[in-house]
């Protein structure tokens, strides 16, 4: 009874697990994300909302529906978003202009989560022997 159950939570662990890798591989999958952004001509910028001093005077706002693209540089690793097709700006880091695209999610260093610490088979309650 008590193999069963431990059965059962390492069951649901690797169940979580797939889900949160599934997740994590998805997020890693989305180059980019649409989203509701604001333009000031005045101003020449794109943002998820207005700055106040627009409002105030009266520039022309426009929104829009853009992208959401996520880069990374090439030579630190440094990560940036744009709504255009490269960031504008060099990176803040080492100030080098050479992005490249990125997923949503950071790639991880190093071996998989769970991947070397749990062997599915590998705890001496199941009936499997060799
Ligand atoms: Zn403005
Ligand atoms: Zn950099």
């Amino acid at each position: 009874m008590v193999a069963q159950a431990d059965e059962e939570l390492q069951q649901q662990y690797f169940h979580s697990l797939e889900k949160k890798e599934q997740l994590e591989e998805k997020m890693r999958d989305t180059m980019e994300v649409p989203c509701r952004v604001v333009s000031c001509a005045q101003c020449k910028y794109t943002h998820y909302r207005a700055l106040d001093s627009c409002s105030e005077q009266a520039h022309k706002l426009t929104w829009h529906s853009a992208k959401k693209r996520f880069f990374r540089c090439h030579h630190c690793g440094e990560r940036a978003v744009s709504f255009d097709r490269l960031p504008k700006r060099h990176c803040r880091k080492c100030g080098v202009f050479k992005w490249e695209r990125d997923g949503m999610l950071k790639e991880k260093k190093g071996p998989k989560i769970g991947g070397e610490t749990l062997q599915p088979r590998g705890r001496g309650t199941t009936s499997v022997s060799e």
